[in-house]
């Protein structure tokens, strides 16, 4: 498993030194080399500016009557800088799905950028995925995110801090009810001792999982928990 995960590290290390110089997007060529996508398409990307500042929900009216994190939830906080709209929809499966590597510098660029210089943590934690589903993808693209705001943060990662206990029915065919008994008791933690967490993961939609792991992480003695992800997804339209 290692050894697996050294030659993973190598591919994916390779595959970034190679990135493609036109804009991501627009596949014109591309301004800012190190994000690889045109100044006119990182303004078009679906940031997320009007959301709650506690649960990063994209809100498009006032902030009342919105499914906020509870009142006693063990993730204090939840950030996204962006919207899961296009073409992160398409960007992100593509990383999961196809180990399309190429838009990674990106996302680290957009993680990054989000971090307020003013936040403290002890460690960094990427949510894990189980050792099955992990070895089928090759890697876990939350580990991979987490890494460059670690350093950013120069605050150490701690990849193996949470455990998943089993590969369980996929979450996203779940309604959020379903969602969280789903995942009671799905992480597992080795024992801390107060340090305050940055959870990381690539998209939030209930929150259910990153709620779940802050859980487990206070259970197991952590400080405050609060978490970073790429992209939340938009309520539901009501009809
Ligand atoms: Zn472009
Ligand atoms: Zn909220």
């Amino acid at each position: 498993m290692r050894r697996l995960k050294q030659q993973l590290s190598v591919c994916i290390d390779r595959s970034l030194s190679n990135l493609p110089s036109r804009c991501l997007w627009c596949k014109q060529q591309a301004v800012h080399s190190q994000r690889n996508l045109c100044d006119q398409c990182y303004q078009m990307l679906p940031w997320n500016n009007r959301a709650c500042p506690r649960c990063a929900l994209p809100l498009s009216g006032p902030r009342t009557g919105h499914n906020c994190l509870p009142q006693n939830s063990a993730l204090e906080r939840l950030y996204a800088p962006l919207r899961y709209a296009r073409p992160l929809d398409q960007w992100i499966p593509a990383l999961k799905d196809s180990s399309n590597l190429n838009y990674l510098p990106l996302f680290h660029k957009l993680l990054c950028h989000a971090l307020d210089p003013a936040w403290q943590y002890d460690l960094v934690v990427p949510i894990p995925l189980h050792w099955r589903r992990l070895l089928g993808r090759g890697f876990n693209q939350a580990e991979l995110l987490a890494r460059p705001v670690a350093k950013h943060l120069a605050t150490p990662l701690a990849s193996r801090c949470l455990k998943r206990n089993s590969a369980r029915t996929n979450q996203k065919e779940l309604k959020r009810a379903e969602r969280l008994k789903n995942l009671h008791g799905a992480f597992s933690c080795r024992p801390l001792e107060g340090q305050r967490i940055l959870l990381i993961d690539d998209v939030a939609t209930t929150g259910a999982t990153l709620q779940n792991a802050a859980q487990c992480l206070r259970r197991a003695g952590s400080g405050e928990v609060q978490a970073l992800v790429l992209a939340r997804t938009p309520p539901p339209e009501k009809s």
